[in-house]
């Protein structure tokens, strides 16, 4: 019987003239297959092992593979040897279960590569029943003990199904069968609890294994930064180094995830020196982490730093950088990224454009954000997809052009959704068109009937019109629906330690030295000509009771805790949940003129970075 192992290379190519590499689709493979094994079924009985492996390897269907199997049975017996055991494999990839195991237990001799192949054909499928069947077969009809290949393949099955009890299972077979030193056992066992939320034994799992490797690690740390935990991420970045293991790219990646979620800005800064020292700060995929990581805490002078020192950026890197100058309102500076990236030959893709539209956007460049809109098809090949439209939407929009915006969702081809409302509904409120804005809203209302936030922005909107009536309307049906305002919260990184503030907030141990600053800075503010913007006071009570409520808005307490706090000369970073408030922003400003501070908020849009009296958004958020 004819096993790969022992065929001579003259057997595997004859006695046909064309070579696996030569041929392109598995259609081709197909064909060229059938009509010489049946023509030469009689004169040659053995039709090469190379041009059957490859028919059956790029098996597209079920209907190939019957069509493979029927050629196999012409010219071999294929029953005891390694094309059945490829074959069934084969028919259970494709989801045959049936015909595999036909096919199996039709096969006289099997072995453990044939029970192997017939689990770790229903493995992708996710077959966990169909696995844990075969396994109980092999052990106890046949008495075959599995290996580590055989358990991987069932974990893989039970991971892709979140079967956490079986795969318990397979664990303790393993334990018995002394096979639980098998790193990649242990990494699919990990991978498994991971991703079932079951991180004790993840930890137990790691702990006990005689040899932890990097691969183990790394699924460690990335299992615990997607779920959030993560503290117990850095956690076990600290233990891998001291167990003197070296990070990969990977274990980086999943680092630069646990620092976002942190959002420590100190941290990052720690990481990146880690990575420097192990030399990974030349990998490009590491480098374009570090640099989305920087923009995203704030700090996108460091981005750029990063940036300059890539050779060879990829689609990605560029396109992270221009994100960057994106967010931070940096509209022209994106704008030349763009054009360098194209000069030097890389090609934009639709995430590219997402993040160039939203920068014109931010920048009220209106005349390039149409340009580009307009050529982003015909010259780049990229088809304008929702988040495009929804950033043009957002452009007109802003620059005042409500009517040009409104006339451009009626073009569009596709149905316009929430992001692309949200956007005109925005420019509504901002240039006071309650009509439209109305309209607008009920749109929103039955795209996304419990969020808060439109209802709460229309509200707004009436007030700021002194249309007190409609705006407490507007809050009644909110009541009715059950819908609550998300509080305010602002927070802001010291000493390695988030600090996080609400409105009104007394609970800071250092809260009266807070308050003291705030209403110190607020005096002089007012000094200098600031007024308060109660518009944005959602309420219709008395205008002296609005701005009490309005000074102790967390971005102010957030920002009087920074100027106690941080150093001269460095910026104040602050992240809020919400929108800033007109006042909040007002403030910002001219705290930044009267202190000589950049302040640098993170809200949930955008950045803005105040400076000298002005905020890259330029008023418009
Ligand atoms: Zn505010
Ligand atoms: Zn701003």
């Amino acid at each position: 019987m004819i096993r790969l192992r022992s065929c001579s290379s003259s057997l595997l190519n004859f006695p046909f003239h064309f070579r696996t590499h030569q041929i392109q689709s598995p259609q081709c493979i197909y064909k060229l297959f059938t009509q010489k094994a049946f023509h030469n079924a009689h004169s040659n009985p053995q039709t090469p092992l190379s041009a059957l492996i490859s028919a059956i390897s790029s098996c597209p269907s079920v209907s190939y593979c019957r069509a493979i199997h029927a050629c196999v049975i012409k010219s071999y017996s294929y029953s005891d040897g390694f094309i059945g055991d490829q074959l069934v494999s084969c028919y259970a990839k494709m989801g045959s279960a049936e015909d595999a195991l036909n096919l199996f237990d039709e096969m006289p001799k099997r072995d453990l590569v044939s029970w192997n192949s017939l689990i770790s054909g229903f493995s992708p499928r996710g077959y966990v029943e169909k696995c844990l069947n075969a396994l109980f077969r092999m052990r106890f009809e046949v008495g075959i003990e599995p290996n580590e290949v055989t358990l991987i393949s069932v974990v893989s099955a039970c991971a892709s199904r979140g079967a956490v009890d079986e795969g318990m299972h397979i664990h303790g077979l393993a334990l018995k069968l002394g096979l639980l030193w098998e790193p990649k056992l242990v990494n699919s066992l990990i991978n498994l609890y991971g991703k079932s939320g079951y991180l004790d034994a993840v930890c137990r799992l790691i702990e006990t294994m005689p040899m932890q490797n990097v691969v183990s690690w790394n699924l460690m740390i990335a299992i615990h930064a997607q779920n959030g935990s993560a503290a117990e991420g850095l956690n076990c970045f600290n233990l891998m180094r001291r167990a003197g293991v070296y990070p990969a790219d990977g274990t980086v990646v999943s680092l630069l995830q646990v620092c976002e979620n942190l959002e420590l800005g100190k941290l990052a800064e720690g990481v990146h020196g880690v990575i420097i020292k192990c030399g990974l700060s030349a990998n490009v995929r590491v480098a374009t982490g570090v640099l989305d990581l920087y923009a995203k805490l704030g700090r996108l002078d460091y981005s750029l730093e990063v940036f300059k020192e890539l050779i060879n950026p990829d689609k990605v890197a560029w396109t992270a950088m221009l994100a960057g100058y994106a967010t931070h309102g940096y509209g022209q500076e994106a704008v030349e990224i763009f054009e360098n990236m194209v000069r030097k030959g890389v090609q934009p893709d639709h995430v590219t454009f997402t993040h160039l539209l939203s920068a014109c956007s931010h920048s009220g460049l209106v005349k390039e954000g149409r340009n580009y809109f307009n050529i982003m098809s015909e010259v780049y090949g990229v088809e304008p997809r929702l988040d495009h439209y929804s950033c043009m939407v957002d452009l007109l929009g802003r620059s005042g052009l409500l009517n040009d915006a409104y006339e451009l969702i009626k073009q569009m081809p596709m149905e316009p959704n929430s992001g692309v409302w949200g956007a005109i509904f925005g420019a509504c409120r901002m240039y006071g068109n309650i009509e439209l804005g109305k309209e607008v809203a009920e749109r929103l209302f039955a795209l996304e009937p419990s969020d808060s936030r439109n209802y709460i922005m229309l509200s707004n909107m009436y007030s700021a019109a002194g249309l007190w009536r409609d705006a407490s309307q507007v809050r009644a049906v909110m009541k009715e629906k059950g819908l609550a305002r998300t509080p305010g919260c602002s927070f802001i990184e010291y000493r390695n330690e988030i600090h996080r503030f609400v409105v009104g907030d007394q609970s800071h141990p250092e809260s009266v030295r807070i308050y003291a600053k705030l209403e110190e800075v607020i005096g002089k503010i007012r000094k200098a000509g600031f007024v308060s913007q109660t518009e944005f006071i959602l309420h219709d009570v008395e205008e002296a009771v609005k701005e009490d409520m309005i000074s102790e808005h967390s971005e102010k307490l957030a920002i009087a805790f920074g100027l106690l706090v941080i150093n001269a000369g460095m910026p104040i970073i602050i992240t809020k949940n919400l929108r800033i408030c007109g006042d909040c922003h007002g403030a910002a400003k001219f705290i930044s003129l009267i202190e000589k501070r950049t302040i640098i908020i993170r809200d949930s849009k955008r950045f803005h970075h105040f400076t000298n009296g002005v905020c890259t958004c330029g008023d418009y958020w």
